[in-house]
C-alpha cells in the first residue's frame, strides 16, 4: 500500500524560515541568503519524508508566506498598487503579505483571514477588473526540479482553481465567471509544463469543496474542471480535499476525469458513507486521509485498518494519506526533552505521523497482525488507562444551573451604570492588550525559565516595564489602559501553563501566519484553575494610575480552539471546564479592584463548522454559553470587553451579540470596514471598536487615515457605542512604530470628538 503526505510543515523545526525572513525584513540578510536558507529547508523536508518511506511526497508546499498567495501570484493575480511599487518579485510578494512603507511608496497589506477551520491564516488575493489571469511565475516548476535534483520525484501542489476563485476578493464589477476562461488556460498550461518536466502527479487542493455547495456552484465546478482536464496529457491529477466531507459534490467529483481523489476520513463525518452509498470509480485512486493532520494523538491502528480493509474489500485502490497538510502539527516529539515518555507515547507530531503512515501501510498487507510488534504496542497503548480525570471538576460541571449563563441586569441597564462609574469620554480610546515583545522582554522570560534569574528579578523587570507602559499611555492620553502582557509568551500557551489538566511543550511550534508561530498547549485531562493567574500584574498596573486598567484574559473558546484538544470527551464538556476556570479568574480580578475586564475570543470563529447547517447545533449552541458562563457573575458596573480578529464575522453577528459582552473590539481595517454594514443591519447592541489600523504591518497610520476610518464608522454606528482602537494586540510590533501610531490614534479620536 502506498502512502501520501498532503503537505509538510515549512517553517523549519527550529523556525529557521521565521528567523531568516525576519532578518531579511530588517535588511540584515539579502535575498540570496534568504533563498539559500529556504532551499536547505526544502531539501531537509523532502529528505525526512523520503527516509520515512513516504511514496507521494509533495513539492511547492513550501511558502515564504502563504500558499494561496503563492498560487495567486503564479496565476498573475497581483493588484496594480503592488506592481507599481517597482520592487523585486520577492519584495512585491512581501508587500502584498505585510504591506510596504518606504522609499517607493506606502501600501497596506492585503486582507488576512483564517484558513477554513484552522488557526492558520491566509492572504486574501484581490482580482481587479483588468487583472489578466495568466501563468506568471515559476515557483512550482523550480521546486519540482529542485527536489528532482535531490533524487526525489515529488507531486507538486497548488491550490485548485475552484478554491482560488472562491477565496479571491473581487474589487470591481467582475465575478468568477469573468475569469474562468483565463483560469482554465492557466491551469492547463501548468499541467502541460509540469508534465514536460517529468512529473507523474500534480495535486490540486480544493478544501472549499467541503463547504455547502449549491447547484449553481456545482455547475461551475464541473465546467471549470472539464475545461482544465480537457486534452490533459499523461500527468495524473489528484484533487485533494480536507477539513470535512464533500457530500454535496461527491458524485460530481467521481464523474470528472481526475486520476485520484483525496478525501478526509477524520473530519469528514460522511466520507465513508458517501463511498458506501455511491461507490468509488475503479479507474481512480482513493487517497484516504486516515492519519489526522491536525491533532497530535496517536492513531488507533485497529480502527484505521478496519477502514482500509473495508475499502480494499470493495475493490477500491487506496493510497493511505494524512487527513490534511501536516502544517498544523509540530515537527517532532524528539525535540521535547522535558515531557516524560508516559505522556509522549500518546502523541504523534509530523515526523511520528510519517512513521504511522508507514507502519499502517505495512500492516495493511499482512493478515496476521497480532504478531506485529507495532500493532501490539498500539493495541496496548489504547487499552491502558490515561490518568486524566478530576472528580471535583466533574462535580462542578454537574452543578451548573441555567441561571449561571445569564448576566443581570440586562446590557442596556448595565451600560448606564458603567458610563457613570467609568466616566469615559465619547469615543474612548484603548488598545487590545499586548505591547511590543522586544528582545529584552523575551530574554527576561527565557532567563527566568532557565533559572538564570530569580523570580523576584523576573518580576521586577516586568513591573518596571508595566510602570513605563502605564506612564506613556497616560502621557499620550489613552483612556482605558493595559498593562502590556509582558509576562505572556502567547495568549493561550500562557493560560495553558497555569491550568491543571494541561501539558505544554518546548519546541512544538505551529505556523499561524507568515513568520508567526504558536506553541499550542495540549489538553491532557480535566481542566481547572490552581491559583490566580493574572491578578498580580493587573493589580500592580492599576495601582499606578487612576484611569481604568483592563484585566486581560483569554476566553474559553479560544483557549480550547488553540489547544490540541482531547479526543476522549466532547468539545462542549472540555470548553465548559475551561470556562469555569476562567470564571474564577474574572471574579478574582473584580474582587481586587479591576473595573474593566477583557476576555479575548480571537478564535471564536475558528471551529465553526464549515457547513452552515451545523453552525448552531454543533458549535455555537455551546461556545456562546461557555463565554457567558465566564462573565455572568460580575457586578453591573464591571465592564466586560471581548476581542476578535482576522476571520469572517459578518454571518455570526447575532451570535457575537449574544455573548453579552459590554464592548467588543475587532479587526476591521484590513478588510476595508466591510463588517460595519452587517453590524448596522443586525442592530448590533454591544459597544464596538472596529480596529482603525492594521497591526500586522510596521507602517504608521496617519492621523488623517484614522479620522477617515472613524468617519466611516460613525455613519454606521451610534456615537455612544463607538470605541477607538487598533485591530489587535501590538506584541509583534516594534516600539519605534507603536508609540507614533497610538499618538496618531489619540489625536484622531480628539478630532472626531470635536466633529460629533
Ligand atoms: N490581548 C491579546 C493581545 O493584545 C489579543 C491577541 C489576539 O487577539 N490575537 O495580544
Ligand atoms: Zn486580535
Amino acid at each position: 500500500m502506498l502512502t501520501s503526505v498532503i503537505g509538510y510543515p515549512r517553517i523549519g523545526a527550529q523556525r529557521e524560515l521565521k528567523f531568516a525572513s525576519e532578518k531579511y525584513f530588517k535588511g540584515e540578510i539579502d535575498e540570496k541568503e534568504l533563498f539559500s536558507i529556504a532551499k536547505a529547508l526544502r531539501a531537509a523536508h523532502v529528505k525526512s519524508q523520503k527516509e520515512a518511506g513516504v511514496d507521494f511526497i509533495t513539492s511547492n508546499d513550501f511558502s515564504f508566506y502563504d500558499i494561496l498567495l503563492d498560487t495567486a501570484v503564479l496565476c498573475g493575480i497581483v493588484p496594480k498598487r503592488y506592481k507599481e511599487l517597482g520592487l523585486s518579485d520577492i519584495d512585491t510578494y512581501f508587500a502584498m503579505a505585510r504591506g510596504y512603507q518606504g522609499e517607493k511608496g506606502d501600501v497596506k497589506a492585503l486582507a488576512m483571514k483564517k484558513w477554513f477551520n484552522t488557526n492558520y491564516h491566509y492572504i486574501v488575493p484581490e482580482i481587479e477588473d483588468d487583472t489578466k489571469v495568466s501563468l506568471s511565475g515559476t515557483k512550482i516548476f523550480d521546486e519540482f526540479d529542485e527536489a528532482k535534483a535531490n533524487g526525489i520525484k515529488t507531486k507538486p501542489v497548488i491550490i485548485g482553481a475552484y478554491t482560488l476563485l472562491a477565496l479571491c476578493r473581487y474589487t470591481g464589477k467582475k465575478t468568477r465567471e469573468d475569469f474562468v476562461d483565463d483560469v482554465i488556460s492557466t491551469y492547463k498550461e501548468i499541467l502541460s509544463k509540469i508534465e514536460k518536466q517529468g512529473a507523474e502527479w500534480i495535486q490540486f487542493e480544493e478544501p472549499y469543496l467541503v463547504r455547502d455547495i449549491n447547484d449553481e456552484d456545482k455547475k461551475f465546478l464541473t465546467g471549470l474542471y472539464q475545461g482544465i482536464l480537457s486534452g490533459k496529457g499523461n500527468v495524473k491529477v489528484l484533487i485533494q480535499t480536507y477539513y470535512g466531507d464533500v457530500r454535496d459534490v461527491y458524485e460530481t467529483l467521481t464523474a470528472l476525469p481526475f486520476d485520484g481523489i483525496g478525501l478526509d476520513f477524520i473530519e469528514g463525518k460522511q466520507t465513508l458513507s458517501l463511498i458506501e452509498k455511491y461507490g468509488f470509480p475503479k479507474d481512480k485512486l482513493l487517497f484516504a486521509g486516515l492519519v489526522n493532520g491536525k491533532n497530535i494523538w496517536r492513531n488507533k491502528y485497529s480502527k484505521t485498518l478496519e477502514i482500509i480493509d473495508g475499502l480494499r474489500n470493495r475493490g477500491i485502490e487506496t493510497v493511505l494519506s494524512t487527513s490534511c497538510s501536516l502544517l498544523h502539527v509540530p515537527y517532532t516529539l524528539e525535540a521535547e526533552e522535558k515531557l516524560s515518555d508516559e505522556y509522549k507515547k500518546h502523541f504523534a507530531f509530523a515526523n511520528e505521523k510519517l512513521t504511522e503512515l508507514k507502519e499502517l501501510a505495512d500492516l495493511a498487507e499482512v493478515s496476521d497482525r497480532s504478531s506485529s510488534s507495532a500493532f501490539k504496542a498500539n493495541e496496548e497503548l489504547f487499552s491502558s488507562k490515561r490518568d486524566c480525570e478530576d472528580a471535583s471538576v466533574q462535580e462542578r460541571l454537574k452543578k451548573i444551573a441555567d441561571s449561571d449563563y445569564v448576566r443581570l441586569p440586562i446590557r442596556k441597564e448595565r451600560e448606564k451604570i458603567q458610563k457613570e462609574a467609568l466616566k469615559l469620554p465619547k469615543f474612548p480610546t484603548t488598545t487590545i492588550g499586548s505591547f511590543p515583545q522586544t528582545k529584552d522582554v523575551k530574554k527576561n522570560r527565557s532567563s527566568f525559565k532557565k533559572g538564570e534569574i530569580s523570580e523576584e528579578q523576573y518580576k521586577e523587570f516586568n513591573r518596571d516595564k508595566i510602570k513605563r507602559a502605564i506612564k506613556w499611555q497616560e502621557e499620550i492620553g489613552l483612556d482605558v489602559l493595559v498593562h502590556g502582557e509582558y509576562e505572556r509568551n502567547d495568549m493561550v500557551e500562557y493560560f495553558g501553563e497555569s491550568l491543571s489538566g494541561y501539558l505544554f511543550t518546548e519546541k512544538a511550534w505551529v505556523q499561524s501566519y507568515g513568520t508567526r508561530c504558536l506553541k499550542p498547549p495540549i489538553i491532557w485531562g480535566d481542566v481547572s484553575r490552581r491559583n490566580p493567574i493574572t491578578v498580580e500584574w493587573s493589580v500592580y498596573a492599576q495601582s499606578l494610575t487612576d484611569k481604568p486598567v483592563k484585566g486581560m484574559l483569554t476566553g474559553p473558546v479560544t483557549i480550547f480552539n488553540w489547544s490540541f484538544p482531547r479526543e476522549d470527551i466532547s468539545i462542549k464538556e472540555s470548553m465548559t471546564q475551561i470556562a469555569l476556570a476562567i470564571r474564577d479568574e474574572v471574579l478574582d480580578l473584580e474582587k481586587n479592584g479591576i473595573r474593566v475586564i477583557q476576555i479575548d475570543e480571537a478564535a471564536l470563529r475558528e471551529k465553526l463548522p464549515l457547513r452552515r447547517s451545523d453552525w448552531y447545533s454543533e458549535y455555537l449552541d455551546f461556545a456562546v454559553p461557555a463565554f457567558r458562563l465566564v462573565h455572568s457573575g460580575v457586578k453591573p458596573e464591571t465592564q466586560i470587553h471581548t476581542h476578535m480578529c482576522y476571520s469572517e464575522f459578518t454571518d455570526i453577528i447575532p451570535a457575537i451579540d449574544n455573548m453579552d459582552a459590554d464592548v467588543i473590539t475587532f479587526e476591521a481595517s484590513r478588510s476595508d470596514l466591510l463588517i460595519l454594514d452587517s453590524l448596522k443591519e443586525c442592530n448590533f447592541e454591544t459597544e464596538a471598536g472596529p480596529g482603525v489600523y492594521d497591526i500586522h504591518s510596521p507602517r504608521v497610520p496617519s492621523v488623517n487615515e484614522i479620522v477617515t476610518a472613524l468617519r466611516k464608522m460613525r455613519e454606521k454606528l451610534d456615537d455612544d457605542k463607538l470605541w477607538v482602537n487598533p485591530d489587535c494586540g501590538l506584541k509583534t510590533r516594534g516600539e519605534e512604530e507603536t508609540k507614533p501610531s497610538l499618538i496618531n490614534l489619540v489625536e484622531a479620536a480628539r478630532i472626531i470628538r470635536k466633529e460629533a
